[in-house]
């Protein structure tokens, strides 16, 4: 069985075709989580929920309007509180402006921590040049550092935190084969972040059912099984997001 732990089904991208692509899922066994990255998205990803389907619903640090998302996390099929997070990439540079732009993006970060808490639901996190400022807040919760691609120290960071670290089609673009070595297999979680990332770099939209192509360029970096890398990551999946209560 393979995990795609981050997918955007729920984006309109996959309006025409959703249901044959989830059907295929299931048919090969590829389970799904889909993230939300704002209300409708969060909504569309409960919406499509099934039992192998499952939903995470937050704010993506780029998108600007807060929602109740402690309402919607706690129906069945939310098994996470995300994609939520720090995003730099684009930060102003006027320093006055910059510094707003940071804070902004802290507080609605640790306004879906404490969601996170109370529910004790792992986070699905998406940081991007802010690796200092997301290791400051992390005390105390779970979840996975999705597509990540920082260095190795910052790895070690989130490591001592007991975060998984998530992997997907970038790692074609990127040569992260010294991060991927240094994450423990036990800590290793695979995600296609479908639509996007598709593996094959020439190719357009990304779907789960490339999430096999990530699985096994994993397997052949750290020289092990595919079915080995498959079975932990499984595994690894299910301890952190529990797929529960609606799974029973
Ligand atoms: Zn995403």
């Amino acid at each position: 069985m393979l995990i795609d732990t981050h997918a955007h089904l729920n984006f309109s991208d996959f309006d025409s075709d959703r249901d044959q692509i989830i059907q295929k899922c299931l048919d090969n066994n590829i389970w799904i989580i889909n993230v939300g990255t704002d209300l409708e998205s969060s909504r569309k990803a409960i919406e499509i929920a099934q039992k192998g389907v499952y939903a995470s619903v937050g704010l993506h640090p780029l998108n600007e309007e807060m929602f109740d998302i402690k309402s919607l996390a706690q129906l069945d099929s939310v098994v996470a509180i995300g994609e939520a997070g720090l995003d730099y990439y684009k930060r102003p540079k006027n320093k006055t402006k910059r510094k707003e732009f940071e804070d902004k993006q802290k507080s609605v970060f640790l306004t879906q921590a404490s969601i996170a808490s109370d529910l004790d639901l792992p986070m699905i996190i998406h940081c991007r040049y802010a690796h200092q400022d997301m290791v400051s807040m992390l005390d105390g919760l779970k979840g996975v550092i999705h597509c990540f691609t920082g260095n190795v120290d910052e790895l070690e960071q989130y490591l001592d935190l007991g975060f998984y670290i998530g992997f997907n089609g970038i790692i074609f673009k990127l040569n992260l084969d010294d991060v991927i070595l240094k994450t423990p297999i036990d800590k290793i979680l695979i995600e296609t972040d479908c639509p996007y990332l598709n593996p094959d770099l020439t190719a357009n939209r990304n779907d789960p059912t490339n999430l096999i192509k990530v699985a096994k360029r994993i397997a052949e970096i750290k020289n092990i099984e595919l079915d080995l890398l498959l079975e932990k990551t499984s595994k690894n999946a299910k301890s952190l997001f529990k797929f529960n209560p609606f799974a029973k």
